[in-house]
C-alpha cells in the first residue's frame, strides 16, 4: 500500500498533468530537518518535493488569498485545521468553491519543530506534539474533495481528552486581580515587535486592507510602545472574534512567544457563555455568533 507522502505526490501529478488544477499547495522539506515549509507546485515534474512528516504544521489555508485575483483552480492538502481554514475562507466570501480542489489528510498531530530541533534529528520521535495540537477537537478535515489516509487522529484525541483543558490558560488568568493582569498582559505585549507574522498567517485575518496598513487613518500608530501595541492585541483579537478557527497560528509563529491564544480563547470562552457553545470553521451553513441576527439576541440593539 501506498504511503501518504507516495500518494500525495500521485494525486499532485495526475491533478496537474490531467490540468484539472494549475497549481498544488502542500508542504515540502526545506533548509532544516526539523520544518516542513508550504511549497507551490505547478510542474508535475517538481511533485516529489511534496512531503508528509510530523513537521507539516503549517496552516495552508491563507495562501489561497495570493491567488484569489487569478483564474487558476488550486488544489490544497488539508489537515483539519487547515481545512477550517478554508471554511472561514469560504463563509467570509474570500474564495470560490469551484476554484478550489481540496485533498483531505486525517492528520496524527504534528512536533514541536523548536522541540524537535533541540533533542537533535536522532531524537526526533521524542518531540512532543505541537502546542496547537494539544487541544485539537478536529485532526480529520472537516471539508474535502477526497481523502487520504487511515483514522489517524486517535493520539491528537486523546491528548485533547487528557490536557488540562482547552481554557485552562485563561482560567488562570480570569483567577487574577486586576493588577496582576494588566502586569501579565503589559509584560506579555511589551515584547510585540509588531511583525504582524501573527495577522499575516491567520485566515480570520483577510481583510482587503488591514487597519494596520493604513497610519494615515489615525486610528493606530507605527510607534512600538505600551499604549500602540495593546492597541494591535486588543484590536486583532476583537476583529477575529467569533471567527478565529483555533488553529494556533498566530502564536506558533510569533517570534517572542506571546501567549496569543489566550487571548483568542478568552474571546471563545465569553462568546459560548453569552450564545451558546460555538466552534468557527466547521459549519458552512452556521455563521459566527457576531455574524448572526437572532430575535433572541442577548444584547439589545439601540
Ligand atoms: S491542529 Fe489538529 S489538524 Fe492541525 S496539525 Fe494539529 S492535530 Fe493536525
Ligand atoms: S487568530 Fe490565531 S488561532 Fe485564530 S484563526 Fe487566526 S491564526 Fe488561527
Ligand atoms: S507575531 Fe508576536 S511579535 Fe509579531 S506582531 Fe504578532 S504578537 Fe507582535
Amino acid at each position: 500500500m501506498m504511503s501518504i507522502q507516495e500518494q500525495m505526490r500521485a494525486r499532485a501529478r495526475e491533478l496537474l498533468t490531467q490540468g484539472t488544477v494549475q497549481m498544488v499547495i502542500g508542504w515540502e522539506k526545506g533548509t532544516f530537518w526539523y520544518l516542513s515549509p508550504p511549497v507551490f507546485v505547478t510542474d508535475p515534474a517538481e511533485c516529489d518535493r511534496l512531503v508528509w512528516d510530523e513537521f507539516c504544521t503549517n496552516n495552508l489555508a491563507k495562501y489561497l488569498l495570493d491567488y484569489k485575483h487569478t483564474e487558476d483552480k488550486i488544489a490544497l492538502f488539508v489537515k483539519g485545521c487547515d481545512a477550517r481554514g478554508v471554511v472561514r475562507l469560504l463563509q467570509d466570501n474570500q474564495i470560490d468553491r469551484e476554484r478550489i480542489y481540496l485533498i483531505g489528510i486525517k492528520c496524527p498531530g504534528m512536533k514541536e519543530g523548536r522541540r524537535a530541533a533541540a533533542l537533535g534529528e536522532e531524537r526526533r520521535a521524542e518531540a512532543p506534539l505541537a502546542e496547537k495540537c494539544r487541544f485539537c477537537t478536529h485532526p480529520e478535515p472537516v471539508i474535502f474533495d477526497e481523502l487520504l489516509g487511515e483514522d489517524a487522529g486517535a493520539a491528537v484525541r486523546e491528548a485533547a481528552a487528557t490536557a488540562e483543558g482547552r481554557f485552562a490558560e485563561v482560567e488562570k488568568v480570569e483567577a487574577m486581580s486586576p493588577d496582576e493582569r494588566y502586569a501579565f498582559w503589559t509584560s506579555a505585549y511589551d515584547r510585540c515587535l509588531r511583525c504582524y507574522a501573527c495577522r499575516n498567517v491567520c485566515p480570520a485575518c483577510n481583510c482587503r486592507e488591514c487597519i494596520f496598513d493604513r497610519s494615515q487613518s489615525g486610528w493606530c500608530g507605527k510607534q512600538m510602545n505600551r499604549s500602540e501595541n495593546m492597541f494591535f492585541a486588543i484590536t486583532r483579537a476583537m476583529h477575529v472574534a467569533g471567527r478565529c478557527i483555533e488553529c494556533g497560528e498566530c502564536e506558533r509563529v510569533c517570534p517572542e512567544g506571546i501567549p496569543i491564544m489566550t487571548l483568542n480563547k478568552k474571546i471563545i470562552k465569553d462568546l459560548n457563555d453569552l450564545f451558546g457553545e460555538y466552534e468557527a470553521g466547521i459549519d458552512l451553513e452556521e455563521l459566527p455568533p457576531l455574524g448572526r441576527y437572532k430575535l433572541d439576541d442577548p444584547d439589545e440593539f439601540h
